[in-house]
């Protein structure tokens, strides 16, 4: 397409994120009543009944600007992690601090180790400061760390780890992370994105935070987006060595997490029983969705996280254009890197029993007395 008005010469090579379906346009499409969205990985049971409380008394004073260094937030964030306020920078979601990392540490031909396939912002935000993209195959959905290892070069400057990765919610296991951790040339920021942290369950799991102090060029990236509830407030942080995070501030908007955004995740991180319940059902559901899975002989990748992805053994846009049709929104894999699967995000007992239905019909294994 030949532009009117050119752009900087990377955004030719940029396509423009492609958004899932939403769920009004799904509803008009098919004249569906309701729509079970397990598109996105958000948290199907909404948020902590204390921020709506908070939300509903209206504390937010929306004439003021927002607390540019959302000092309260800070406080809490960094009491209940252990950590120093000074590692903390607070983003417009996690999303908003990749950005800033990039902008801060990517130049003209640097690059930035990831796997293939991850969440796709790594890539989009080195790529816009000109960096390159290094992306190592994963190896049966998960990390390949030593692939990662041998990619490193002099031009190295950040590496992504995403733990539980999306989209195969996999893991890396403790040891391995951990000695990948210690090879890692002091010199190169590593990027550990911890979005689905609260959701995992296996033991083999390296607890990151304690390591902050031994490696001064780790960055934890944690959201309120995933089991918080709170995507739509978009509130996110990376935890990091202060020099690090001094970098971040030069680079980052002024007031860049709104006001009630930072009030909502406040009252959030205090309902620890929410977040306990949300990740014992989780795990519950993905036992009942993998144990489904294996009664249809179909593989999946095993998930330590709310979202599953699974090989459907048909295209994937397909199989998802099947099940949108029956009110069941889900990932194709076809974007992904996965044409035969589906990505699909842990619902409530009821959304998962439904959904397996719906997908056995869509496959065509059980047609009998299913209302399609
Ligand atoms: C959802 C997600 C995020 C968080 O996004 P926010 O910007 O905080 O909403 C970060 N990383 C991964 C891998 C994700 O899936």
């Amino acid at each position: 397409m030949v532009l009117k008005f050119k752009t900087r010469e990377v955004l030719t090579k940029i396509d423009p994120y492609v958004l899932g379906k939403s769920t009004v346009e799904l509803q008009r499409e098919h004249g569906l009543g309701s729509i079970c969205k397990l598109s996105e990985n958000e948290n199907i049971h909404g948020c902590s009944p204390k921020v709506i409380s908070w939300l509903k008394e209206g504390n937010g004073e929306l004439f003021l600007y927002p607390d540019g260094a959302a000092t309260e937030l800070r406080k809490e964030v960094s009491e209940f992690l252990g950590v120093r306020q000074g590692e903390l920078v607070f983003g417009n979601g996690s999303d908003e601090v990749i950005r800033l990392l990039s902008r801060a540490y990517i130049s003209e031909g640097d690059e930035a180790i990831m796997a293939d396939v991850t969440f796709p912002r790594y890539h989009t935000n080195v790529f816009l400061e000109g960096g390159n993209s290094v992306r190592v195959p994963l190896v049966n959905g998960v990390h390949d760390l030593a692939g990662m290892k041998n990619a490193i070069t002099d031009r190295t400057k950040l590496i992504f780890i995403c733990n539980p990765n999306n989209p195969t919610g996999t893991i890396v296991g403790t040891e391995e992370l951990l000695s990948f951790i210690s090879a890692v040339p002091s010199h190169i920021l590593m990027v550990l994105d911890e979005a689905y942290v609260e959701y995992v369950s296996d033991r083999n799991h390296l607890d990151t935070l304690p390591l902050l102090k031994r490696f001064e060029n780790l960055v934890i990236l944690r959201t309120f987006s995933k089991i918080y509830g709170l995507a739509g407030l978009r509130v996110g942080f990376g935890v990091m060595n202060e020099e690090v995070a001094g970098q971040l501030l030069k680079v980052k908007d002024v007031f860049n997490v709104n006001a009630l955004a930072q009030g909502a995740a406040v009252k959030a991180l205090h309902d620890q029983g929410f977040i306990g319940k949300c990740a014992s059902l989780n795990e519950a559901g993905r036992s009942y969705l993998e144990g489904e899975f294996h009664r249809l002989g179909l593989a999946y990748f095993p998930s330590q996280a709310n979202f599953i992805m699974v090989d459907t053994g048909k295209d994937g846009n397909l199989i998802a254009g099947e099940l949108a049709k029956r009110g069941f929104l889900v990932r194709s894999g076809v974007l992904l890197g996965y044409p035969e699967t589906i990505r699909v995000t842990i619902g409530t007992e009821q959304d998962n029993r439904a959904f397996i239905k719906a997908l056995e019909y869509v496959l065509g294994r059980n047609t009998s007395g299913y209302q399609a």
